[in-house]
């Protein structure tokens, strides 16, 4: 799928059915760090080709679902095994296409690993069909595999956001149809390339594209299940694709992920701080369940606010993503860019004040590329755009709340609800997160350093339907059918 045509440049191809196929047209993937530099090219799938894909995943379907889960998680922990093998060429490739520094890079692989293997370790009790008898009978459940999966991911993540789908879908005894994201294609295809290696033809099929390809992958009466990460605006197109023939989905969509120091917070804590700063710019600030607006109790505001500039000017350096001392690299396109130099640029006419944070390692890089300073916004008010949208970029709000009731309110009268955290003493932190609408709330701590992958991970409200990771995220790709067996032919209220 992936061909090194040399050094520096990386062609991908799609791939239906076992085999690389050529295309008439190829897009080229810029480095963000420097938009002349070329990584890589990939192509336009046309209609026709991922037509192709859907069937092949189809035709593949009817033996693979027959497959003894065995043999499916041996074939994943070998792809799991040629991933490790293959970490840095992957990291490199991510970080230069993607403009996260390698530690970032290095850290998306660790996720992503870590989830294909607790897949395999949790596959075989969570897909065991369950038999319980009972005074009516006995009832047989089982876990069935759905079909064919339209697997669609974003930029941010990509090879995270795609194996999240993969590993699972796949040990279900599912197929699959990958589209990873223009915006990111490289990485995530030599990924799925390497796992397509240990899996038989037509069990994994990547095709590429944006909206047109989308469309079809969507709408396509053989696709079974969608399993979409992405913004909250395109799943709204992809429902209205998929109503005609009513498929299963999991949509993980966009958050305003909101974090709330309480009055107990110490604000002399600098682990705890150089948390919540990392939870704000990690990724340059893009990532869904990143910290996009903070709240702290009046009582500690000023001393929060000097503490967290001081944390954050420690912690935050622009820079080369492949230089070891650089912690945020440029934001991954130039329409991300300039939609959170928007965001900013609004909130300053509406008098806010905007703070740059943290250091500019190499000046001249920094103007070539994507990058753009990280800012803290203070003096907003609490309907701002750049306190109510999805930022996904490197600024925050910091705003200050009077009691737990107010903040609690400014929380949950959002659209979204992915994530949310609690900073402060243990107790008075798990009594607000209880009161808070969001699919994960974390104490003393936020964002990705927040995660367990054992969990299930999801949104509520329109940050999306269903769950992914946990033992959910595995039978999310299945059918739960249920076989009764009565006990005896008796019709206890039905007169004869
Ligand atoms: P996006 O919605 O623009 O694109 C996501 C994917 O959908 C891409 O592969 C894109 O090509 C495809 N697509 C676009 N139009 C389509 C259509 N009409 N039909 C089918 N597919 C279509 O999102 P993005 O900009 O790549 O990613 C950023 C968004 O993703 C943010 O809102 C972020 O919060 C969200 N996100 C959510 C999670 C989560 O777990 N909840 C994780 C990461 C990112």
């Amino acid at each position: 799928m992936t061909i090194q045509a040399d050094q520096e440049t990386i062609i991908v191809e799609a791939f239906i059915n076992g085999q690389n196929v050529k295309s008439l047209s190829q897009v080229a993937k810029e480095n963000p760090t420097n938009p002349t530099e070329i990584v890589g090219y990939f192509p336009v799938t046309t209609k026709e080709q991922a037509v192709e894909a859907i069937e092949a995943a189809a035709g593949a379907f009817k033996t693979w679902k027959q497959t003894p889960i065995d043999e499916r998680i041996m074939m994943m922990r070998k792809a799991i095994e040629k991933i490790r093998t293959a970490e840095n060429e992957i990291v490199h490739l991510l970080s230069r296409e993607h403009g996260k520094p390698l530690y970032d890079a290095h850290g998306e692989i660790y996720v992503s690993l870590m989830w294909m293997e607790f897949a395999c370790n949790e596959a075989k009790s969570a897909l065991q069909e369950e038999i319980k008898e009972h005074e009516n009978g006995k009832t047989i459940l089982s876990y069935d595999p759905i079909g064919v999966v339209a697997a669609i991911s974003p930029w941010n993540y990509p090879i995270a956001l795609s194996t999240i789908k993969i590993a699972p879908a796949l040990l279900a005894g599912n197929t699959i149809v990958l589209k990873p994201s223009p915006y990111a294609p490289l990485a995530a295809a030599k990924v799925a390339e390497i796992i397509a290696s240990e899996f038989p033809a037509g069990v994994i099929n990547v095709v590429h594209g944006d909206a047109d390809v989308g469309v079809e992958l969507t709408s396509n009466p053989l696709v079974t299940k969608i399993a979409f990460t992405g913004g909250t605006a395109t799943a709204k197109h992809i429902i209205k694709a998929a109503s005609e023939t009513i498929k299963d989905m999991t949509l993980e969509l966009g958050g305003n992920d909101a974090a709330i120091f309480l009055e107990s917070f110490d604000v002399h804590d600098e682990r705890a701080m150089r948390r919540i700063v990392i939870s704000n710019f990690l990724t340059a600030g893009q990532i869904c369940m990143i910290a996009k607006r903070v709240y702290v109790h009046r009582s500690i505001y000023d001393e929060f606010v000097e503490k967290y500039i001081e944390a954050a000017n420690r912690w935050i350096r622009i820079g080369d993503p492949f230089d070891s001392n650089t912690t945020v690299g440029p934001v991954n396109n130039l329409k991300q860019k300039n939609y959170v130099l928007g965001l900013v640029e609004d909130a300053q006419k509406r008098g806010a004040k905007v703070i740059p944070l943290g250091q500019i390692l190499d000046q001249k890089l920094f103007e070539q590329g994507y990058y753009l300073q990280p800012t803290l916004v203070l003096g907003c008010d609490v309907h701002d755009p750049i306190v109510v949208e999805e930022q996904f970029g490197p600024t925050v709000p910091i705003l200050p709340f009077d009691d737990e009731e107010q903040v609690i309110h400014l929380h949950n009268e959002s659209i979204y609800g992915l994530t949310s955290s609690v900073w402060g003493k243990e107790e008075d932190a798990i009594s607000v997160a209880r009161q808070l609408e969001a699919g994960t709330t974390m104490i003393n701590t936020a964002a990705v350093q927040g995660l367990d992958v054992r969990f299930p991970f999801g949104g509520v409200k329109q940050s999306g339907i269903g769950r992914e990771y946990g033992v959910e995220g595995i039978r999310t790709y299945t059918e739960k059918h249920v076989i009764n067996v009565p006990k005896t032919l008796d019709l206890p209220y039905i007169p004869e």
